[in-house]
């Protein structure tokens, strides 16, 4: 048996067409500017996000940190939805490295309100409250299931920050899966940011990379802390070619990573299992297990023993599976199979 594994998108490993442009790509040392591959793709990256500069950097964890050190200053405040990655699962890095105060707005599939911004931004000159210094975006969102910011929803909050002085950063790990889903080009949601971090681990199937880009004058700094924090690579040109064989390559593929996730939803909620179809617009599918009465670890110990990979989801009770490259339509057909005899009462 095969096993089917949906625990992430991360979990890809390089295609052959991805290694050959890995091995293949004009290589030199990026500390000195001089590989032509990394420059190559901040080039594109500028291009397709509407944007100004873009630093590579390994991880998009580390572009969210950067984003942080380059434009919010200790004490200062950012808002963001609650649920939001850079507040759950980078390891207190906001308040470690940058010294900020994070402020959790509630909000609906990982969207939060211009007038949430506006009731919670402190920009006066109080000698009590911390200053707000940036609004955190999370697009696709993804404690809420990999969700995707409405275009008109995003608008609101370019123009409610730009009303109060507060930079807006994107967390755009999956980013090109929320524009696929939209159908509109990155740059719609993103050129008005001040800063964006991209992944290129995750549906876009890379090894390692990621990238921050943005204002010129807000990532002045961007390079000197990326060395501070051990960031600065070398021949990086090797992991570069990897995500500029994705761009062009495994962007518009993952309009089929969208459809595979609907696709096991329904069969899903079909055979009567807790999942909401309408909950998933991208690559992920959330299943609530507690609602039939199983422990989460017991499902997924049984859906393990079927053949089928889920993982725990960020809410209690809850499992979720993912789509990605290396998951074929006849693959999410069988996982649909193999799920609902899992979990079929005995
Ligand atoms: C995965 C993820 C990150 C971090 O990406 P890494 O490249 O693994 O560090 C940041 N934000 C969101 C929303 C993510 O899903």
């Amino acid at each position: 048996m095969t096993v089917i594994d949906l625990r992430s998108d991360v979990l890809t490993r390089p295609t052959t067409g991805m290694l050959n442009a890995m091995t293949s790509a004009p290589l030199g040392d990026e500390q000195l500017r001089e590989d032509p591959t990394v420059l190559a793709l901040e080039e594109e990256l500028v291009e397709l996000f509407g944007q100004e500069a873009a630093v590579f950097v390994p991880s998009a964890t580390m572009a969210n940190q950067l984003a942080l050190l380059c434009q919010v200053g200790r004490g200062q405040e950012i808002l963001g939805e609650q649920g939001s990655h850079m507040f759950r699962y980078e390891a207190g890095g906001p308040a470690f490295l940058a010294g900020a105060v994070v402020t959790g707005l509630p909000g609906a599939a990982g969207v939060f309100t211009a007038a949430q911004v506006r009731e919670t931004a402190q920009t006066g000159d109080s000698e009590h409250r911390p200053r707000t210094a940036l609004a955190l975006v999370e697009d696709t969102h993804n404690v809420s299931g990999a969700r995707v910011w409405p275009l008109p929803a995003l608008d609101e909050i370019y123009d409610a920050c730009a009303g109060l002085g507060i930079a807006v950063h994107i967390d755009g790990a999956r980013i090109f899966n929320a524009a696929v889903a939209r159908d509109a080009p990155v740059a719609a949601a993103t050129s008005r940011a001040a800063t964006v971090a991209v992944c290129f681990t995750k549906g876009l199937g890379c090894p390692a990379g990621a990238a921050l880009v943005g204002r010129a004058g807000t990532l002045a700094p961007a390079r000197r802390l990326r060395q501070m924090l051990g960031g600065s690579l070398r021949q990086a040109g090797v992991l570069a070619g990897a995500a500029r064989y994705a761009l062009e390559h495994h962007v518009r593929r993952l309009a089929d990573d969208h459809a595979n996730a609907r696709e096991l939803a329904a069969r899903l909620a079909g055979a009567g299992l807790p999942v909401d179809p309408a909950a998933t617009e991208t690559n992920f599918v959330f299943m609530d297990v507690s609602a039939s009465g199983l422990a989460r670890d017991d499902a997924r110990e049984r859906l393990a023993r079927e053949g089928v990979l889920w993982s725990n989801a960020h809410h209690p009770g809850t499992l979720r599976a993912v789509t990605h490259l290396d998951v074929t339509a006849s693959d999410v057909r069988t996982a649909a199979d193999r799920t609902v005899k899992a979990l079929r009462p005995p």
